[in-house]
């Protein structure tokens, strides 16, 4: 425990260090022998993978719950722009949090409508973004300005089909504006809710090869009506719990069933939106 704390001091932001403290005056030990839930699905890359209804009773209520204490405050959790989502979201790919804050607050300062970022010069907008980097979304971004005033009259579209026909617009990139701005229930997945649901429910294997699998499941768990909580909270949760190296199993709330639990280390791949 005390070697987690230290660790935690070290190298991580102030939210996780308050959701450590939080979770470490909670914490019983967890035997193996307590996570009766891992005989539940067969876990075979191209097999189906059934998720238990209780085991996915638990894993909601213990997201949420986390969440609702531990869940950072993000500027752009207090908005439901559809653009100002957008901005985050195309900011955010490859990019860490702490970087992107600064600069999305600048970038909307600047350009605080569609119309306003489709009438800039594109050159003047990469100068904008610098230095974020990976400058081609600077240049993706003026572009779905300039397509969503052309074809939607600058209102950003909610539809799945409309906004994945923008160019530059994934399927995850869609799944965040449409649970972000517009409340629904659209999965999405990131490395980060990747690397949580392969960890829980499947513990084997490479992330990659489930990917549709995984797809499959981030819509599956979430609560009906409840897109927006759950999707902000699995990303939290992989960003601040179960992260990419040293993961705090120890202190997880979702040890119990978790079929990766315990896992010391794992690679840190790049962030891929799509
Ligand atoms: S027990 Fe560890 S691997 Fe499993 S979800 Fe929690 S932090 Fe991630």
């Amino acid at each position: 425990m005390m070697a987690q704390l230290y660790a935690v001091y070290c190298f991580q932001a102030k939210g996780t260090v308050q959701w450590i403290a939080g979770m470490s005056r909670n914490t019983k030990g967890t035997s193996r022998r307590s996570r009766g839930l891992r005989s539940g699905s067969t876990g075979r890359a191209g097999s189906a993978i059934p998720i238990d209804a209780r085991l996915k009773r638990q894993f909601q209520r213990r997201l949420l719950n986390w969440y609702r204490e531990y869940g950072r405050d993000l500027p752009w959790r207090r908005t439901t722009d559809p653009y100002k989502i957008l901005v985050s979201e195309v900011m955010l790919q490859q990019t860490q949090v702490d970087r992107v804050i600064p600069k999305y607050h600048e970038f909307l300062s600047r350009y605080p409508t569609v119309r306003d970022l489709a009438a800039a010069d594109p050159e003047e907008v990469r100068q904008t973004w610098y230095p974020l980097g990976y400058n081609i979304r600077p240049y993706r971004l003026h572009s779905i300005a300039c397509e969503t005033v052309a074809r939607y009259g600058g209102e950003i579209p909610r539809e799945p089909e409309q906004l994945q026909s923008l160019k530059g617009i994934g399927r995850y990139t869609a799944g965040a504006v449409r649970s972000f701005a517009f409340n629904e229930d659209a999965p999405i997945l990131d490395t980060n809710v990747m690397r949580v649901l392969h960890r829980v429910f499947i513990g084997h294997g490479d992330p990659r090869a489930f990917k549709g699998r995984l797809w499959q499941m981030s819509e599956a768990l979430i609560p009906k009506g409840k897109g927006y909580d759950f999707n902000q909270a699995i990303m939290d949760f992989g960003a601040m719990v179960c992260t990419a190296r040293n993961p705090y199993c120890l202190l997880c709330p979702m040890r119990e069933f978790c079929r990766a639990y315990p896992v010391s280390s794992s690679p840190v791949r790049r962030r891929d939106h799509e």
